[in-house]
């Protein structure tokens, strides 16, 4: 199969959460059973550490919008040995920027997000056209690539080249939608009668990109089973449950799979000290480095908590903020890494303030810091309000670092409450969005960790869960095939 896969973040060329690890693993997935991939990205300030890696393909295209032209080309990494090639879509006045998507100084996203984003979902069908490359699926990531369906099915529904060509969305976080005035419709170059309300584009008198996409892909996933029936719930649906509900035939749930290359406790370059279940020592002196570094006291029987997070609303911080002061009154150390709004910035900033030797609030985005975090903790907490897949408890359970999470999208799928009476699970599972049951999950956590010979078994158990990408991977290649057979089916 030919797959193309568009998304607005790469590891390691381009990353601000769980996106970019997933399309940086999952297109190697497909290319090592020896599909023909080719992942679209645009061209950010970010990838210029791999400048001297990339080569300038013989492209030079324009892309129209509002009757503005903008100069488009492209430049290419292969893998040195999979059929795997990055095609970085680039126009330094759109994409040379420090940041994706936000101007960090002033906290807004860039006003020309549209422009952008329009470009680059143009950029990509223009592009995969002028070289050749016939996508049998074209799969889209988010928003941020959610007008290619549209494209296929208004603006090339006629085309040759991409008359066999199939659409998959995945919506890795249905919270982002890509909305813009409604006076922006013009940008698409669509015809003007796409505009009306609750027509596909249509949101509450806004453009929603990733509406358009639920509506004109021929499947959608999301990243995992729970999150894929909550996302049809008015809950969970962010308001568009109901278009949800239309293509509920059409959703399925794929979990996230991690590459455990880059995350794995003997292996991690970020680490100073491999281990393994069979040897758990090493934790215990990433523990006094990471202590070191926080400038923590050591103290030798007081579990140390982890946090790793984009610091929004999503991730359960309110809950946090409710119980600190009791949480604190425990006998536990807390170092957070995390950035995102103020609110919460200031808020770990107070705490580690006033429990200068149990808490300290890593205020940054670094990536070392979070592998090092990860080796080091004995517990990690993840309460969040919701939770398309979540990654970091899923590395968590290999690094031996048992989750506290609340029952709710891929939280809900990836741990298994601990079980007093036989000694299975891999972690703690608290079910209402109510701080009190954080604490009650924190408690007993804290308490079990003084059991060391249960909460090794609990760590073993965490360690020996299998989430790579072979299996999940293998659930898009069968989605894939049968979309395209159903679509022989239909021509025969
Ligand atoms: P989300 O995609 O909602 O942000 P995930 O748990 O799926 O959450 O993925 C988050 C990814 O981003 C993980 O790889 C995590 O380690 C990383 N991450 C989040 N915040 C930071 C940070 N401040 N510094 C380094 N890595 C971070």
């Amino acid at each position: 199969m030919n797959i193309l896969i568009a998304t607005s973040e790469v590891v390691p060329f381009a990353k601000t959460g769980g996106l970019g690890d997933v399309c940086g693993a999952l297109p190697e997935s497909f290319a090592k059973s020896g599909h023909h991939v080719k992942v679209f990205l645009p061209k950010y300030q970010s990838t210029k550490p791999f400048s001297n890696q990339m080569k300038k393909l013989d492209v030079e295209l324009d892309v129209q919008i509002n009757g503005s032209s903008f100069q488009l080309s492209a430049y290419s990494i292969k893998h040195k040995k999979l059929p795997l090639e990055y095609i970085f879509m680039s126009n330094d006045k759109l994409y040379d920027r420090p940041e994706l998507y936000m101007d960090l100084k002033t906290g807004k996203d860039y006003a020309d997000n549209d422009d952008r984003f329009i470009f680059f979902n143009q950029a990509v069908l223009k592009v995969t056209k002028e070289i050749g490359f016939k996508p049998d699926i074209a799969h889209v990531h988010d928003w941020q690539a959610a007008l290619i369906p549209a494209y296929l099915k208004l603006n090339y529904n006629n085309d040759e080249f991409f008359k066999d060509s199939k659409s998959v969305l995945t919506i890795h976080n249905l919270a982002f939608h890509g909305m813009f005035p409604n006076n922006r419709f013009g940008k698409l170059g669509l015809s003007k009668n796409l505009f009306y309300p609750v027509s596909p584009f249509e949101f509450y008198g806004k453009v929603n990109f990733l509406k358009a996409a639920i509506a004109y892909a021929d499947k959608i996933t999301t990243v995992s089973k729970t999150y894929a029936k909550e996302i049809q719930t008015e809950e969970f649906g962010c308001g568009l449950d109901g278009v949800l509900r239309e293509r509920s035939e059409d959703i399925i749930g794929i979990l996230n799979g991690v590459d455990y290359k880059i995350w794995s406790t003997t292996t991690d370059k970020h680490i100073n000290h491999s281990y393994r279940k069979q040897n758990l020592s090493g934790k215990k002196m990433n523990k006094v480095e990471l202590l070191n570094i926080a400038g923590l006291p050591h103290r030798n029987k007081t579990p140390l908590i982890g946090i790793i997070s984009r610091l929004t609303d999503q991730k359960g911080f309110d809950l946090i903020e409710k119980i600190a002061d009791k949480l604190f009154k425990l006998d536990i150390q807390l170092v957070l890494l995390g950035t995102g709004e103020e609110k919460y910035e200031t808020m770990f900033k107070e705490l580690e303030k006033k429990y200068k030797d149990k808490c300290k609030a890593f205020i940054k985005f670094d990536n070392t810091l979070a592998h090092q975090i990860e080796a080091a903790s004995d517990i990690f907490l993840m309460p969040s309000k919701y939770e398309p897949c979540g990654l970091n408890q899923i590395y968590s359970l290999r690094y031996g670092t048992i989750p506290i999470v609340r029952k709710v999208g891929g939280l809900a799928d990836t741990v298994l409450p601990f079980n007093d009476s036989d000694g299975t699970g891999t972690g703690f599972v608290f079910d209402s969005y109510e701080a009190n049951d954080l604490y009650s999950s924190v408690v007993e956590a804290v308490e079990l960790y003084h059991h060391k010979h249960a909460w090794t078994k609990l760590m073993k158990n965490a360690m020996s869960e299998d989430f790579s990408w072979k299996k999940s991977a293998e659930r898009y290649i069968i989605l894939f095939e049968n979309l395209l057979t159903e679509k022989y089916a239909k021509t025969n």
